[in-house]
This record gives C-alpha cells, sequence and structure tokens, in this order.
C-alpha cells in the first residue's frame, strides 16, 4: 500500500560512507578536475566551459555562491573555485522539472527525495500550485498565480500577517523592488538568510565601529602582518581565499587559526592557478603547497572569546615589559572611548578562566598574541562559527575590542572582515531587505515614492517561524531563499511555487 505521508525530511541514507585520513593540502590539482567535471556534467563541455571563463569576470557575471570579493585589478583566467563552479555549473543546469515531473512524483514522492534529488530534477519551468487537497503540484498561468497572489494578501486582516523572505541569491535590482512593493503593501515583515548568519555582526560593528560590515578590502588582507581567521573553515566555504592567504603568506604574513576543527584549508594549499603555468605546474604537482596557519588554535566550540581576553591579557602584559610598543595609545586617545574601564576589565579574567573556557593552554594563546604584540597591520577574519552563538555579538565586540587597541582599523592592511556565505547578502542589505529599518531609509523611499512606508519593525526569520507556528502569519512568500528546508523541517510544504 503506497504511504500518501507527507515527511518532513528526507529519510536518512547514510550509505557509501567512509572515513579515511584527513587531507593535509586542500585544492590543487583535484579541484581543477573536480571544477572541469561538474561544470560539464551539468551544463554541458561548451556551455559549461563558457561559463566558467564568464565567471567573476569584469564582463561577465558573478559567482552565485559565497561573497568572497573580485580582485579589483587583474583577474585570472579561471577566476573561481571548485564551490564556484559547482554554483554555476548548477545555474547552467539543462535539465527540466516540468509539470510531466510533477505530474509522475506526488508529494508525497518528493518529501522522500533529499534535496540533491529535488536539485537534481533541474530548474523549474512552470508556476505550480498545490490545490487544495491535491496530491500533486499541478501547472498554473502566471496570470493565475499573479492573481492568487494578489487576493490572499489583499484578503489579510492586516500586511503583518504576511511575511515576505529572501536570501543573497537576489541580485539588486530585484530586492530593491521586493521592498518596495512590501512596504507599499504595508509592513516590514522582511527577514533574510542574514538574520541566521552575520546579524550578530552588523548588531556589533554598527555600535563599537560606526559601520555595520566590515572594514577590509581584499588588498588589505594581501597587505596584512597577521591575519586571524576565527569560526570560518575558508577552503571549504570561501577558496578563493586560500589565493589571497597565500599572497599575504608570499609577502611574510602570519596567519593565526582560531578553530574547533583543523580544517585542511588551513594547514597546505595548492594553488589551482599554478596549473596554467608550466614551470610553476610542476613545482605545485611536487611540492607540499603554501603552508597557512603558522599558529593552530583548536579552541573549544565557543570558546574564541576566552581566546581573545587571554590574547587581549597578554598585549596588556607585554604592553607593561615594553610601553608604547603594544598598544597604540595614540589610537587610543584619539579614536576610541571606554579604554580605562576596557583595561581594568581585562585584568578582572583570569587565566584560569581563560583555559577552562577556550581548551587551551596560557603558552598557546601567548604565543599567537606574540605573533601580533609589534604588529599593527592587522587583519581579523570571522565567520559562522562566531556569529551563530548566542554571545556572538559580545565576541564580535571583543574583536573589535582587540583592533582598537592596536590601532589596527582604517588603514591599509588592518580591520575588521566579516565574511559572508551568500554572493549578495550585504547588497540585499543595502537595497533595505532588513525587517529593521532605519528610519532615514524610510525618509527616503517616502520621499521618493510619495507613499507613508510602515515604520513599526518587523519579524525577523526566526520570529517569523514562530509566528508560522502560532499561526499569526497567514502568507509566506519566498524569493530566492534557502528557506525550502526551513519549511520542510516546519512540515509545511508551500501551496505554490513561481519561478
Ligand atoms: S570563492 Fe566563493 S565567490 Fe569565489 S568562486 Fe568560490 S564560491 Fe564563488
Amino acid at each position: 500500500m503506497k504511504d500518501n505521508t507527507i515527511l518532513t525530511q528526507p529519510p536518512e541514507t547514510l550509505t557509501g560512507l567512509s572515513v579515511s585520513k584527513p587531507s593535509k593540502i586542500a585544492a590543487g590539482l583535484k579541484a581543477v578536475i573536480q571544477s572541469m567535471e561538474f561544470a560539464w556534467s551539468e551544463g554541458g563541455v561548451g556551455r559549461g566551459t563558457q561559463a566558467l571563463l564568464n565567471l567573476n569576470q569584469k564582463d561577465g557575471f558573478d559567482c552565485s555562491s559565497c561573497a568572497w570579493p573580485d580582485p579589483d585589478g587583474h583577474r585570472s583566467v579561471a577566476e573561481f573555485c571548485e564551490n564556484g563552479a559547482k554554483a554555476t555549473a548548477s545555474d547552467a543546469d539543462t535539465r527540466r522539472a516540468d509539470p510531466e515531473f510533477f505530474s509522475k512524483h506526488s508529494l508525497a514522492e518528493l518529501s522522500r527525495m533529499t534535496d540533491r534529488d529535488l536539485n537534481n530534477a533541474g530548474r523549474l519551468t512552470h508556476p505550480l500550485i498545490r490545490r487544495p487537497g491535491a496530491t500533486h503540484y499541478a501547472p498554473i498561468t502566471w496570470l493565475e498565480a499573479f492573481e492568487l497572489i494578489g487576493r490572499e494578501l489583499n484578503a489579510l486582516a492586516s500586511p503583518d500577517e504576511a511575511l515576505f523572505y529572501t536570501s543573497g541569491k537576489v541580485p539588486n535590482e530585484p530586492a530593491f523592488l521586493y521592498q518596495l512593493f512590501v512596504r507599499q503593501f504595508g509592513t516590514n515583515n522582511l527577514p533574510d538568510c542574514s538574520n541566521m548568519c552575520h546579524e550578530s555582526s552588523g548588531t556589533a560593528l554598527a555600535p563599537t565601529l560606526g559601520l555595520g560590515k566590515g572594514s577590509t578590502t581584499l588588498h588589505d588582507i594581501h597587505e596584512a602582518e597577521v591575519i586571524l581567521i576565527m569560526g570560518q573553515n575558508p577552503g571549504t566555504n570561501h577558496p578563493r581565499m586560500l589565493t589571497a592567504l597565500q599572497i599575504a603568506k608570499k609577502k611574510g604574513a602570519k596567519i593565526i587559526a582560531i578553530n574547533p576543527l583543523h580544517e585542511t584549508g588551513l594547514d597546505h594549499f595548492k594553488n589551482p592557478q599554478d596549473f596554467m603555468n608550466p614551470i610553476k605546474a610542476v613545482g605545485t604537482l611536487v611540492g607540499k603547497g603554501t603552508p597557512i596557519a603558522d599558529v593552530f588554535l583548536q579552541v573549544k566550540i565557543n570558546g574564541d572569546m576566552a581566546v581573545l581576553k587571554g590574547i587581549i591579557k597578554h598585549l596588556f602584559a607585554l604592553e607593561e615589559k615594553h610601553p608604547g610598543k603594544v598598544i597604540d595609545q595614540r589610537f587610543i586617545e584619539e579614536f576610541t572611548a571606554g579604554y580605562e574601564a576596557f583595561r581594568i576589565n581585562s585584568r578582572q579574567d583570569s587565566w584560569d578562566e581563560i583555559e577552562a573556557s577556550s581548551g587551551l593552554s596560557r603558552k598557546e594563546i601567548e604565543a599567537a598574541a606574540e605573533l601580533l604584540a609589534f604588529k599593527d597591520k592587522i587583519v581579523t577574519c570571522w565567520a559562522m562559527g562566531i556569529t551563530q552563538h548566542k554571545n556572538g555579538v559580545d565576541t564580535i565586540k571583543e574583536i573589535v575590542n582587540m583592533h582598537l587597541l592596536k590601532g589596527a582599523i582604517g588603514k591599509i592592511g588592518a580591520g575588521t572582515c566579516p565574511v559572508r556565505g551568500h554572493s549578495n547578502v550585504q547588497g540585499d542589505r543595502t537595497m533595505g531587505i532588513w525587517e529593521k529599518p532605519e528610519e532615514k531609509f524610510l525618509d527616503a523611499l517616502k520621499k521618493e515614492y510619495r507613499f507613508e512606508p510602515p515604520r513599526k519593525h518587523g519579524l525577523d526569520t526566526i520570529d517569523g517561524v514562530k509566528a508560522m507556528h502560532e499561526g499569526k502569519l497567514k502568507v509566506f512568500i519566498s524569493m530566492g531563499g534557502t528557506c525550502f528546508r526551513l519549511l520542510r523541517i516546519l512540515n509545511l510544504w508551500p501551496r505554490g511555487f513561481v519561478s
């Protein structure tokens, strides 16, 4: 008897898993081969290669995967990494999930497919609807789809009964129109994927540095004397970052990696670009690649705050031994507030607590602090390993404190670098995709488009999910969002897709 239940999660089929010794070298020839395999298998040799040759090129298109920046100056012919090749291949996918596919597979069957299976069904060709009581999605015309959405929205008792989600997959132009439409509809319920990724960064950086985003460019990373990488796996999530780290290393930079996971990309890196140059290719093939981390602190999960407190405590101790050589007093006097209270506070942190909370020895932390003690070109990069903790905001403020002590802000080779996961997540925020819009942004909308935008802040993603659970939300619209998994977990299969 066919089971027609719709599952929230596909059955776990952990088959074929094998455990092997972790590799010590990231990227290399393997990355080149895999990138081509992806591009050719999903987009075809001609189309796939064409797409890769345009990827991240000035007259080409931006990678839709992570948000690692492109060089301002020269760009290599292959200005992409394996992940970028995979994402582009998926975007260039020639397979089609057409009405015939949905007529063959009921919702119950779709719910038993993994995300990868669903992705491999290919790109949607028609708007789809799940009519009340239906077991399958069925095609619907665009006009009917728009009329249905319009009817549902107009039937709401309040615009705040609808939630309009989006993610960094959406380019600036549609993002701007989306927020304008939603605000003219009457709500600020505009959550997005940054609520779950770098919201802590913006919340910590805006009040401390007056800038809710990173203060560095790619050039700063190349010019840094010391780079700290915290709660981030560059080799897995931002592979082209390894090229930037390699450039900095070649200029003498020291890299401190702070991570519970000893990620291969923080060990050694073989730059796939080297295979474009026959001489370099041989060296890269036989060599061990560029060593990345000079100091690797295998911290306890969420032990980063303790590491920072330890580094800062040792910087103060070194300043006592070498007055005026470690702490940038002139910068502190000219540009900061709250230094004295902070210095006294740091004295109270005990090394026992720091060692216990970080899972590291005083000796290890002091070794890291000594790498940046007499330097001021310091860049700190971080990602979800920092931001997705309840104390993420405080930890990022401590990163800022360390930079202010060193005067390592607002100069070449120095600054804060929250590394984002989605290509246009920063762009969307700038376009107004935020449930907590600033008054001056709303004033500008009012002046330009002559309507009174809603002023009450909206729901972020988590509050939105809670409101769905509590039945306070009646309509959920997602544009380019990765919320499908979220809805699956909530057993909320969408009523319709328009793509
Ligand atoms: S580093 Fe990120 S943005 Fe660059 S090609 Fe790779 S996935 Fe795309």
